[in-house]
């Protein structure tokens, strides 16, 4: 192993983050974020939070609330433009951190700060464009406009899988719309979402107006969801705790966003660039160790390039370097934890038990210290038919699930065949076949000549069908979940109307 693997600091220790001080959780659960490329390396640690801990935030924040919504939005987002600031000259530390606690792999983990950045500056952006809309009246010397008003305290859940990215486009627009956040992560990634924290508090954010809890989602998430205080909800992570978390503020009233899971087919058709299509389809299924909602995880091929297609791609995963995420030179890193090493695994063996064919890795790596990690072969299962499990269910690993079809009906028809709908991908030279696959697509984001995975800051993110529910999020779509309009007639007659109109 390189120097670069092992890389060691003193563990961090983290705390709560309640009304502006960072304290100690008082909850019964000690949290521990284990380096997944060598789990024998804690990276941090903290003690849990309880459900009182959460109780002081959401009052602390209920105060902070009150100035923050009185602060002028542009005011507000100058906070962001320091955080954006703070931000780029600690991205090298950060992107370290994020390869150390999630195990993405280096230039990956470059990649998700520059894209958490981006996020950062087109929402400080946003603090002077957080506007309403004029119209004209049907009345004379009557002024008719809106505004866009904060919700008040808001709650935001993150995954593990962008611990850096997910909160900023959460936590950016729910600040520059005036709200007060309390922030959850995952509690496997804490520690950069910390890091993250630190930066707005450094930046100059008021006491209460964001606070952070490290807890397990079982013993603090309910009081993140349930209390009369917080007024809206935004959540990304599995279905299972999406549509709990759904429920519950269906049935409080309160607007929620929940952006879940994905099933994200790519079809590589007979007339595609074949060596752009490879690129697209080992990025997308391979990278970030295929733990991407927006991973690709069924290839679809044409029949009459299937073979020389599925070999590319076979020959492209067998040569990926498979290590520690520090390390230069790997195309692969680990899973993030036991659990999902487990899952990987498990539904590597079930798609065997169902028949489909596999033509490359399927098992754990265990060379050396490798041992040590959470490392799994990039896995492809060819002749896989729509019903299987592997085509189904979201295994949130680098298993690829290929079909082969003769038309493009029939390509359309297995890619549309999930419960999810987040994103799709086509390869071909034909504007006419990528149009109609465009029109009958089910998903959310819809990608021509390039892999399912991205987005950009400055158009809406998310899925439909079991890939969301609620707004999307980025861009104008992200900023106006986390406020609400208000119209305004402004009558300057000075007399009384002789109109029916009202
Ligand atoms: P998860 O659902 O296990 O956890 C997500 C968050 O919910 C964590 O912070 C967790 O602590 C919290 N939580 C757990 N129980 C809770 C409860 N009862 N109440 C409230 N919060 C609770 O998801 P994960 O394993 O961290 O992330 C992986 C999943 O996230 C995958 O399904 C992936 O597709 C999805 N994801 C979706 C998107 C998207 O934009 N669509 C992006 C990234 C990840």
């Amino acid at each position: 192993m390189t120097t670069a693997t092992k890389e060691k600091t003193d563990i961090a220790v983290l705390k709560q983050f309640i009304g502006g001080e960072w304290v100690e959780g008082t909850g019964t659960r000690e949290i521990k974020s284990v380096n997944p490329s060598d789990s024998r390396e804690v990276v941090a640690t903290c003690k849990g939070a309880s459900k009182e801990d959460v109780q002081k935030a959401l009052a602390a924040a209920q105060e902070a609330y009150k100035g923050w919504k009185a602060t002028p939005a542009p005011a507000r987002a100058r906070v962001l433009d320091k955080v954006v600031a703070l931000a780029r000259q600690n991205k090298e530390r950060l992107a370290r951190i994020l390869a150390r606690e999630e195990g993405k792999i280096l230039p990956e983990a470059l990649g998700e700060m520059e894209k958490g950045i981006n996020l950062l500056e087109w929402f400080a952006g946003e603090g002077l464009r957080f506007m309403g809309t004029t119209a004209p009246s049907e009345l004379p010397k009557n002024l008719l406009y809106t505004v866009r008003e904060p919700l008040g305290v808001v709650s935001i859940i993150t995954p593990w899988n962008f611990p850096w990215a997910i909160p900023c486009w959460k936590i950016a627009p729910a600040l520059v719309a005036g709200n007060a956040v309390i922030f959850k992560p995952a509690s496997n990634t804490p520690w950069l979402a910390s890091e993250l924290v630190k930066l707005f508090d450094e930046a100059g954010l008021p006491k209460g107006v964001l606070s952070f809890i490290v807890g397990a989602g079982s013993e603090v998430g309910d009081s993140l969801v349930e209390d009369d205080r917080v007024k809206a909800v935004s959540f990304t992570g599995s279905n299972q705790i999406g549509v709990r978390v759904h429920t519950i503020c269906g049935k409080r009233g309160i607007p929620v966003t929940c952006e879940m899971g994905g099933k994200n087919p790519c079809i590589v058709w007979k007339d595609a660039d074949l060596d752009l299509a490879l690129a697209g389809v080992v990025k997308g299924a391979f990278g970030s160790t295929g733990q991407r909602c927006t991973a690709t995880s069924r290839l679809i091929l044409h029949e009459d390039i299937a073979d020389e297609f599925l070999k590319k791609v076979v020959d492209a995963a067998n040569a990926m370097k498979i290590g520690p995420a520090l390390e230069e030179g790997i195309g692969l890193g680990p899973a993030v934890d036991q659990g999902q090493l487990d899952t990987d695994l498990d539904y590597i063996k079930i798609a065997r038990d169902e028949g489909a064919k596999i033509v490359c890795g399927g098992n754990r790596v265990e060379d050396g210290d490798l041992k040590f990690g959470y490392f799994v072969e990039p896995t492809i299962f060819d002749h896989c038919t729509p019903k299987m499990k592997i085509a189904q269910e979201e295994v949130f690993g680098p298993v690829l699930a290929v079909f082969r079809v003769k038309t493009l009906e029939q390509a359309i028809e297995y890619a549309n065949d999930t419960v999810f709908g987040l994103t799709c991908a086509i390869y071909t030279q034909d504007i006419t076949t990528a149009m109609t696959y465009m029109e009958e697509s089910e998903v959310g984001m819809f990608h021509i000549n390039s892999p399912t995975i991205g987005g950009e800051a400055q158009v809406p993110f998310g899925g439909v069908k079991g890939s969301a529910v609620g707004d999307k999020e980025m861009a104008k779509e992200g900023i106006n979940f986390f406020s609400k309009s208000k119209t305004i007639f402004l009558d300057f007659t000075g007399k009384k109307r002789e109109s029916n109109i009202y």
